[in-house]
């Protein structure tokens, strides 16, 4: 197994800002981008504009984005393999790092492997249909766009990411409506009573979306109300699925603490991990934020905290 001083395993923001830093500090580091795991560059290769990314005023696609982030990285002497990562043995130093091609040892490790924001499966919000023309996971992200404002707006969920993300809708649409297949919601009660308040946020109990349909974007939407069956068709700008996501730790075998909820546990303001050398960046490690920028922003620390951990140990 080849030896280096710092692998980094995940290649969305988080990921390849590591590398800079790393790379830039003569660390030469290892990254596995990923491959079956999901496409090199994170996220942001499925999404169409990103608008809130500092520096670049007109906006950038997410492809070009992560294009440009890549390029960064291998300027300053970043290996990257596109390549997953199966599994990682944390037991001694130097960790064990298996990808499916390559393995290494490496004396410090950054966990970047990010989060899977979940969907469901309805005719129309897939890949080539309406996925990014109208429906998307991230109101946070998308919510501003032209193509939202002053629309009829679906949020599916009933937690308090969904209650959170369609108040945050109302700015921009006509109305808002989440889609919630019980009779309550599970979001905390303050999160309900906000909900409840306002006036531009209606809630559709024992509901779910089955089709969404539209031209060049979402036109409509058809509502089933789950208890009688019956089913309408509505209006619609645009569909936000707000079901959670699933952060990537599987590959861990339960060797670093995790939250409850899944998320890698990191002693707060810091990316340390339960295991010293070892560090976690971005959506990873962060159920909050979830956004490019901060997941680049904690790449950043995890490299700096790398290094200086590297430093101690005399590597
Ligand atoms: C539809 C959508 C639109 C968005 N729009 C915006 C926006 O406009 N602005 C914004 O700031 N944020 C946006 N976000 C959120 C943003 O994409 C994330 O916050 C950010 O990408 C998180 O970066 P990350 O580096 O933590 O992880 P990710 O981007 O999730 O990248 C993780 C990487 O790790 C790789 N990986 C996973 N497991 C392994 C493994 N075992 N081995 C090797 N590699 C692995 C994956 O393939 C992936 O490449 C959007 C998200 C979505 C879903």
């Amino acid at each position: 197994m080849k030896k280096v001083k710092v692998v980094i395993i995940g290649s969305g923001p988080a990921g390849y800002t590591a590398a800079i830093y790393a790379a830039r500090a003569n660390l030469e580091p290892v990254i596995f981008e990923g491959f079956f795991s999901g496409p090199a560059g994170g996220q942001l290769m499925s999404t169409t504009e990103v608008e809130n990314f500092p520096g670049f005023p007109e906006g950038i696609t997410g492809p070009e984005l992560m294009e440009n982030f890549r390029k960064q990285a291998l300027r300053f002497n970043t290996t990257i393999h596109t390549d997953d990562v199966e599994r990682v043995d944390l037991s001694s130093r130097p960790f064990k790092v298996y990808g499916k091609q390559a393995s290494y040892t490496a004396e410090a490790l950054i966990i970047a492997t990010g989060a899977t924001a979940k969907r469901l499966d309805i005719p129309g919000a897939n890949d080539g249909e309406f996925w990014q023309r109208g429906v998307t996971a991230c109101a946070v992200c998308d919510g501003a766009m032209p193509i939202f404002r002053d629309k009829y707006l679906y949020v599916i969920g009933g937690g308090d990411s969904a209650v959170e993300e369609a108040s945050f809708l109302t700015k921009f649409g006509k109305k808002v409506f989440i889609v919630h297949r019980r009779d309550e919601l599970r979001a905390s009660k303050i999160m309900q009573k906000r909900a409840f308040e306002n006036p531009k946020l209606d809630i559709l109990w024992d509901s779910g979306i089955t089709a969404i349909e539209g031209d060049s974007v979402v036109r409509s939407v058809t509502i089933k109300n789950l208890k009688t069956g019956q089913e309408t068709k509505q209006d619609a700008g645009g569909v936000f699925f707000a079901i959670g996501h699933t952060p990537n730790t599987a590959f861990l075998g339960g060797q670093v603490e995790l939250h409850d909820n899944g998320y890698i546990k990191v002693v707060p303001g810091t990316c340390k991990t339960s295991i010293p050398g070892v560090f976690a960046a971005g959506d990873v490690q962060d159920f909050v934020y979830r956004q490019a920028i901060t997941a680049a922003g904690s790449g950043c620390m995890a490299a700096l905290e790398a290094e200086h951990w590297l430093t101690i140990q005399g590597v």
